[in-house]
């Protein structure tokens, strides 16, 4: 069973031994998996590196969860955020009451998003609060303008918006919405924009794109694009399997959005601050959102926060019609939370003072190019990526069209040989992903590349094996 396969190839702590069977309800964990597998107990970190319990270091190729920009050690992130606790812990930000780090945040986040002009910044722990915010200020944003009807939200498949009950129904992962009665119904899915794997044959990117704006198109008017409230995008989608954007796509599909008088939410979540080569993804790819997403790298991932940034418009609307809605009531007791600030705070300064973008483009050609050149490898189908953020999928014969038996557990098994030469993947079924931190070195790349070479190369093997049984 693939059940097998996964406990056969996942080494997770097997020197970690006597934390099987543990108490917590572990996130995104299969119940066998923490009865039956000791879990992998990270104690350190270090530059792009962390230690388990034994002390065994580990290449951590995805950022914690794509979020450790910095790294595992910037003291300039601990130094602030002990700052802070010396002189203010805590105070909150609701009824008028605030701190100077969420101000100064706030501001700052406006200043540094010119992709569009943004008016508002309000302040979540996380991009799950971040995106369900989003969808309480689109409906109150239309209520506002006596709209009451306009209020479904069109997302992709394949997008990871978060797993509140409302970030994971705009989620379009199956394993998001089976079990939990979700996605809500005021959620609709529209194409995952992924070439490779969806284009018809012939079809140009241009023309995929073409066809994926027309399909959104349709959607609307089959839906009524009075009820059509918002449209949501990561610029390139991360945990659905890191899908940059084909050309010309958001172009295209922007056009139909504005078509319609419907929002578009950007989520960079993942993709904001460098990691793209570009300070947010809407830079990158045109994007001129009415909202914007955050988190992660906001704060280096030392201290949880996220944000929404409002364009002039939507909140002018909510600014001007407070006679008429009385207050925002919306907000989390630890919105603007005053460490998770001036740490978020520090964070920025870093990127800035050390030109992470520029940084960013200087040392992601090596770590493109150079696993790129395994594309070749008869068990890839395809290597995709673009900045420090890349996925490499596994098929058959090279086809999107010919998955691996899922019992044979491919992806798990590269994951565990990458491990076993210490390197920790994101593995989600035969696919791979790595984000590593902004501050990876060109010697940490090096032993990247040679362990995802070692790790291919064994999985090669392995996939001969099954195939001659
Ligand atoms: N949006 C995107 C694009 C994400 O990648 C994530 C997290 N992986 C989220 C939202 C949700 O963020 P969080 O886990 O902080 O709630």
């Amino acid at each position: 069973s693939s059940t097998q396969a996964c406990l056969e190839n996942d080494i997770s702590g097997t020197d970690n031994k006597g934390f099987k069977g543990h108490d917590m309800l572990a996130p995104f964990t299969a119940g066998w998996q923490s009865t039956d597998v000791d879990p992998l107990i990270i104690e350190k970190s270090e530059g792009s590196h962390v230690y388990d319990m034994q002390g065994r270091r580990y290449l951590d190729t995805l950022a914690g969860l794509w979020c450790t920009a910095l790294g595992g050690n910037e003291p300039r992130l601990v130094d602030a955020a002990t700052k802070q606790l010396n002189t203010l812990p805590f105070y909150h930000s609701f009824w008028n009451r605030t701190t100077k780090p969420s101000l100064d945040l706030a501001k700052e986040l406006l200043d540094m998003f010119t992709a569009k002009k943004m008016a508002k910044a309000f302040f979540t722990n996380s991009g799950s609060e971040a995106n369900d915010t989003q969808v309480k200020l689109v409906w109150y944003y239309n209520n506002a303008l006596g709209r009451p009807n306009k209020k479904k939200f069109i997302a992709r498949a394949k997008a990871y918006h978060g797993s509140t009950l409302i970030s994971a129904s705009l989620t379009g992962l199956p394993a998001l919405h089976q079990n939990f009665d979700l996605p809500a119904p005021f959620v609709l899915h529209t194409d995952c924009p992924h070439y490779w794997r969806y284009h018809l044959p012939g079809e140009t990117e241009e023309e995929f794109s073409t066809r994926l704006a027309k399909n959104l198109e349709d959607l609307i008017l089959k839906e009524g694009p009075e009820t059509i409230a918002a449209f949501i995008a990561e610029p390139v989608m991360g945990a659905g399997g890191v899908i940059p954007p084909p050309a010309t796509y958001f172009d295209k599909i922007q056009a139909v959005v504005k078509k319609y008088d419907i929002l578009f939410i950007a989520d960079e979540v993942i993709c904001a601050f460098g990691r793209l080569g570009t300070m947010f993804g809407s830079d990158k790819y045109n994007i001129k959102p009415d909202l914007v997403s955050l988190a992660k790298a906001l704060s280096s991932a030392y201290m949880p926060i996220g944000a929404v940034l409002v364009s002039p418009e939507v909140s002018d609307v909510i600014h001007s019609q407070s006679n008429k809605l009385g207050s925002f009531s919306h907000g989390f007791t630890y919105s603007g939370h005053p460490v998770a600030c001036a740490v978020a705070l520090e964070a920025i300064k870093i990127y800035k003072e050390q030109n992470m973008v520029e940084r960013v483009n200087r040392i992601s050609p090596k770590f493109q190019e150079g696993l790129k050149a395994f594309s070749d490898s008869p068990i890839i189908g395809e290597i995709r990526g673009i900045g420090l953020i890349l996925a490499t999928e596994f098929v058959n014969n090279k086809s999107p069209n010919d998955p691996f038996p899922p019992e044979w557990g491919v992806g798990a098994y590269f994951g565990a040989q990458c491990q076993k030469n210490g390197m920790l993947v994101r593995v989600a079924g035969d696919t791979i992903m790595m984000s590593p931190p902004f501050v990876v070195t060109p010697e940490e790349l090096d032993e990247l590349i040679s362990i995802y070479g070692k790790a291919l190369r064994e999985t090669e093997k392995r996939v001969e094996e099954l195939k001659s049984q």
